[in-house]
């Protein structure tokens, strides 16, 4: 189904029609609208209130526009650009009609998504032949350990040999958890004693990878950001040992945000772009977040694509992230 069609069908309240009902489709889609119902009702509600004081689209209707957006956390810039493309629409075409401003903005929000994702790839770098390294880093309580687990649950069920690395060995209880995890889905997790170099605990994950022929290995770390040196000292090493084993991993350093700290996020990947190459996002609690609109944000002002999402904190909740299905479960149900 095409990106303005789910668009219309989400404003429209209509049902898809046969073309549309492929299952898995759907079943993606609930779970983005599931995942969003926070951030639509305030969203939503915003953006009705908005019109339901609608007289005119004079400056404004445009300021308070600015507003609605940089509330949703769509973030200062990327709201700005939003509103300039709306002023400069409703002067070429000279918009009046609150229905024509309302699709206007959707076009707007849907053009930027599309322009600033146009040499993106947000697929993840799977190796067809040999094992596939992904290296995740972030501040603690990002949900790190989750997303790995949910991911290893995935690859597992897709048939491949999963392998988990436990390399923050500098939380209490860390370890553990990830033993928990892969417990949940059923593979292998490497670990060594609280404390031990983190390196050494990826070398021996990447031995024993290559003696079982694994397919993926997923590297749990320690983020501690208060500490930039040592962070990168640890990130630089932790890569030197993957490099040395296999010369062009690891093949995705996945930066993990939570959500709900909003701009604080956008923080955070800021200092990490600075102490190690990321390769993409992973925006976790998109569920438990009322402002959704950081994905906005993030692609706009950072350039990196965000992967994958966290919709939730059961194993299957971690979805490859989806523009079109983000929009239309931002908008579904809302101004009928
Ligand atoms: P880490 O310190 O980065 O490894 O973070 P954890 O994986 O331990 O996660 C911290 C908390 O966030 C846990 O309570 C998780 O259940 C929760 N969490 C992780 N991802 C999600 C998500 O997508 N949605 C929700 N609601 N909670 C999540
Ligand atoms: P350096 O210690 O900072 O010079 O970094 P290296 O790249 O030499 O090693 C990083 C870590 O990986 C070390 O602290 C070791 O724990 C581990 N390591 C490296 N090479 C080996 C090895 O041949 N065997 C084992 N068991 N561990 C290794
Ligand atoms: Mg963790």
């Amino acid at each position: 189904m095409g990106f303005f069609d789910k668009i219309k069908r989400a404003f429209t309240g209509e049902q898809p029609t046969e073309e549309v009902s492929n299952e898995q489709e759907l079943q993606t889609q609930e779970k983005y609208d599931k995942g969003l119902e926070k951030t639509r009702k305030t969203f939503g509600e915003r953006m009705n209130e908005l019109f339901a004081n609608f007289r005119s689209v004079d400056e404004d209707f445009f300021e308070e526009l600015e507003e609605t957006l940089i509330g949703a956390d769509v973030g200062f810039e990327t709201s700005m650009k939003i509103a300039d493309a709306l002023r400069q629409e409703v002067k070429l075409k000279n918009v009046k009609k609150r229905a024509e401003v309302q699709n206007a903005i959707i076009e707007k929000l849907v053009n930027l998504y599309e322009e600033e994702g146009l040499n993106e790839n947000n697929d993840l770098n799977i190796q067809e032949d040999g094992l596939t390294v992904i290296l995740f880093v972030g501040v603690n309580g990002v949900g790190k350990t989750t997303s790995i687990g949910k991911m290893a649950h995935q690859y597992k069920e897709q048939g491949k040999k999963v392998l988990l690395a436990a390399a923050d060995t500098f939380r209490a209880g860390a370890i553990d958890q990830l033993v928990v995890w892969g417990e949940r889905a059923g593979v292998e997790v490497v670990t060594k004693a609280p404390g031990s170099d983190p390196a050494s605990v990826v070398f021996d994950a990447i031995q024993k990878a290559k003696e079982e022929q694994a397919d993926i290995l997923l590297v749990d770390t320690a983020g501690r950001l208060q500490n930039k040196v040592n962070l990168m000292k640890e990130l630089d090493k932790i890569k030197r040992v993957i490099q040395r084993e296999i010369p062009d991993a690891p093949h995705e350093v996945l930066l993990v945000l939570d959500a709900t700290t909003g701009q604080n996020a956008m923080v955070q990947a800021k200092q990490f772009r600075e102490t190690t190459d990321v390769t993409g996002l992973v925006l976790t609690k998109l569920d438990g977040t009322a402002k959704g609109g950081i994905v906005l944000a993030i692609r706009n002002e950072l350039h990196l694509p965000v992967k994958l999402v966290g919709l939730g904190e059961g194993i299957d909740d971690l979805e490859p992230f989806s523009p079109t299905d983000f929009v239309v479960g931002l908008f579904s149900g809302l101004l009928e």
